[in-house]
């Protein structure tokens, strides 16, 4: 999986600028048990380079693309890091194999459940799920030096921006339900200005909106 992971980078190199994987992200990588963090009828898929279902109409993140939203947020051992959208708990043990400590917020209450006993059962010590809505982030444990949004949002989340660190990282996809998304880099510079650059273009499940975009009749 490595392998396909760093040829996938290779390809998109000219799109992300990034030349290779990062040393640091290509141990996570080859560290993290995926096949433990999805269903048992994946489990023989799980150290393929895809995405996969995992229940709830809710899929695992292809490998390739948890590695680039780590490798763009620049990730450092004494960095504190959110994630929106735990799903199985794969971003986020992969973050937690290089950073301090990840706080995690899923939506979705069996999925948040289930990740946080499997990721307890790996050992992983720093790693904290919350059931919740990301779209308000978790500002009792903010500001962070990164945040990884693994599920697509209309736009930037303003309570988001909000919690990011001076000098810190935000990878989001950003697109309408049903549309192209496109993978940001947002960086907060150390003076607070929010600057934006898109990556590549992706396909993530939606984020469930805060406030229906459609009112219900
Ligand atoms: N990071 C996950 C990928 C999960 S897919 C992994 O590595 O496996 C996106 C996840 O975002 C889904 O589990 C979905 O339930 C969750 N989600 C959707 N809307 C959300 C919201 N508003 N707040 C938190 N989580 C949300």
């Amino acid at each position: 999986m490595v392998a396909e992971v760093e040829a996938m980078y290779a390809e998109t190199r000219g799109l992300t600028g990034l030349p290779a994987m990062s040393p640091q992200v290509r141990a996570a990588l080859g560290k993290v048990e995926r096949h433990r963090l999805v269903p048992d009828a994946q489990r023989a898929l799980a150290y393929r380079n895809h995405p996969l279902p995992i229940g709830q109409g809710q899929t695992i993140s292809q490998p390739y693309i948890v590695a680039l939203s780590t490798d763009l947020i620049a990730p450092q051992p004494h960095h504190t890091v959110l994630e929106i959208g735990a799903g199985s708990g794969y971003q986020a043990a992969v973050l937690a194999e290089i950073v301090q400590r990840v706080y995690s917020i899923e939506i979705l209450q069996s999925l948040g459940v289930a990740a946080a006993i499997a990721l307890k059962e790996l050992q992983y010590e720093n790693i904290e799920i919350r059931i919740g809505d990301g779209y308000k982030g978790w500002p009792e444990k903010a500001p962070f030096d990164g945040i990884v949004v693994t599920a697509a949002a209309p736009q930037v989340p303003e309570a988001l921006l909000a919690q990011l660190k001076l000098g810190g990282r935000m990878v989001i996809p950003v697109g309408a339900a049903g549309r192209a998304q496109e993978l940001l880099l947002i960086v907060k510079t150390a003076a607070g200005k929010i600057e934006q650059k898109s990556i590549l273009p992706v396909r993530f499940v939606p984020l469930v909106p805060l406030v229906p975009l459609v009112p219900g009749r």
